[in-house]
């Protein structure tokens, strides 16, 4: 049940609402039909669209979204572009924010799916004050209890990012399958590879098996096809309205590698 909402101008008074009980909204995507749909406990709402966490700073190679900043206005970022096509349809994305996105469950977060594989950082400001986290760790442990200010990443370098997302229908259909890793090669040989899945457990899955199946060879059909087979030790999917878990597992090796060899 909605009892408040506040609409906080700078980041201090979010925080202090915060503490005091309320619940942060980014763009309410997910948080308003879960309030709308559900007998949920007295709500205070926190909004965050005047709270001055929106937009894209560009220092060096290293790119800093306001956690605010709706999909909609980084779909044209030379790298996110394909994540945020994949996500849900123009309406949700126009409302859906960066921040929000770490928040959602799988099989939702594609953003948050491509993100750990480019081995970003999540900015957290509570009380005690701000501190950084590297979204793996977020997404894949139970969520602290602070606001998210920002995310980080350094630019991969041209051509080694690589995103996929197996889904039913164009628009809003969840994941049933998405692979998100950043490959790196030198002289025809996998030099560093971190590879992230989601919609096949019931968190974003950190594919550290795929990705010691990889490094040290070349990049061929025959190594991606081991590497898939190793990396089926650690997914877990589950049966949905969208997919079987059958179906998942036996999609996963198809997608890792049209992620990885494009084809
Ligand atoms: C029809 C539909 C289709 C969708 N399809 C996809 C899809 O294909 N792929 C995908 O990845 N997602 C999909 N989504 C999910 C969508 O991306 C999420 O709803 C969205 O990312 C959540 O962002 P939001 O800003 O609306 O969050 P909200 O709904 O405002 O909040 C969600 C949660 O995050 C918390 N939160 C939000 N911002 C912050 C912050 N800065 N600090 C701390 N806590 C915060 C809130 O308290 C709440 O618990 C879909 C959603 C819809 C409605």
């Amino acid at each position: 049940m909605l009892t408040d909402v506040h609409v906080p101008d700078d980041v201090p008074a979010a925080v202090s609402l915060i503490a005091a009980g309320g619940t942060a909204m980014g763009g309410g995507t997910s948080l308003m039909p879960w309030l709308n749909d559900y007998a949920s406990p007295p709500t205070t709402l926190v909004s965050l669209r005047r709270a001055g966490l929106s937009g894209v700073h560009l220092g060096g190679s290293t790119v800093t979204i306001g956690a605010a900043t709706t999909l909609g206005q980084i779909e044209n970022d030379e790298d996110l572009n394909p994540v945020v096509r994949s996500i849900a349809s123009v309406p949700v994305r126009n409302l859906a924010t960066v921040g929000g996105n770490l928040f959602a469950h799988q099989p939702h977060g594609d953003l948050a799916v491509a993100l750990v594989a480019l081995d970003a950082r999540v900015t957290l400001f509570d009380e005690t004050g701000t501190r950084e986290l590297p979204v793996e760790d977020f997404v894949t442990a139970e969520r602290p209890a602070a606001l998210v200010t920002a995310v980080a990443f350094d630019r991969p370098a041209p051509g080694t990012f690589k995103y996929l997302k197996a889904a039913r229908r164009r628009f809003n259909s969840v994941s049933i399958v998405t692979v998100a890793a950043t490959i790196t090669e030198s002289d025809g040989l996998v030099t560093g590879a971190r590879v992230a899945l989601g919609g096949v457990a019931p968190t974003i899955v950190r594919a550290r098996a795929v990705e010691a199946a990889l490094i040290g060879g070349p990049l061929t059909e025959a190594t991606v096809r081991d590497a898939a087979q190793a990396g089926l030790a650690e997914i877990a999917p589950a049966d949905d309205a969208y997919a079987s878990a059958w179906y998942r597992t036996r999609v996963f090796p198809v997608h890792l590698r049209r992620a990885l060899l494009g084809h």
